[in-house]
């Protein structure tokens, strides 16, 4: 069985950026799982010799305006529940948000493992934009850029490792 990697975070952080990023290089088609919900995107990624199967959160049609935020609470706790590692996206040039704080609550009341992603880093003084984000309670942040691809492979060995799976 391979080890799931969830991607959480508010819209708009780059978590499906990351999620094709993952998962473009072995099989860029998002991996049809039966059983399954919909609602999230399942795919195939791999560091070195590690498989992994990614999960990006978010990608739904929400049902109603008024049901947006309650939809959004739904998936992601869903997503948590289904993680062997959670990776927290964030965002580096947007700062931290109310919303953070609540999906950081939320992670920390589920017990499961969990790293930082501090996304949009690329060309940002880490030590500078890192400072806010320590709050969240869940250790150093990892500076990525999902689009120019610096710190992801690092991320994802960091957090197989967190899983102690043998490589
Ligand atoms: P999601 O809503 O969390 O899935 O976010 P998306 O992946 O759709 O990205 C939201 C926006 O952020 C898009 O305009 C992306 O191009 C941009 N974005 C994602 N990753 C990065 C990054 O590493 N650096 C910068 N500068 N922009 C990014
Ligand atoms: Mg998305």
């Amino acid at each position: 069985m391979k080890p799931t990697l969830v991607l959480v975070g508010r819209p708009n952080v780059g978590k499906s950026t990351l999620f094709n990023r993952l998962t473009r290089t072995r099989d860029a088609l998002v991996a049809d799982i039966p059983g399954l919900t919909r609602d999230r995107h399942y795919g195939h990624g791999k560091v070195g010799e590690r498989p992994f199967l990614v999960v990006d959160t978010g990608g739904f049609e929400p049902q109603a305006k008024d049901g947006i935020l309650h939809e959004m609470a739904r998936q992601t706790e869903q997503a948590i529940a289904e993680a062997d590692v959670v990776v927290f996206v964030v965002d580096a040039r947007h700062g931290l948000s109310a919303q953070d704080k609540e999906i950081s609550a939320k992670l920390r009341r589920s017990g499961r493992p969990t790293l930082l992603a501090l996304n949009k880093a690329e060309g940002l003084n880490f030590a500078v934009v890192s400072a806010e984000f320590h709050e969240l309670g869940l250790g150093e942040p990892h500076p990525i850029s999902a689009t120019h691809g610096e710190g992801v492979r690092a991320l994802v060995e960091d957090a197989l490792d967190l899983l102690g799976e043998p490589a």
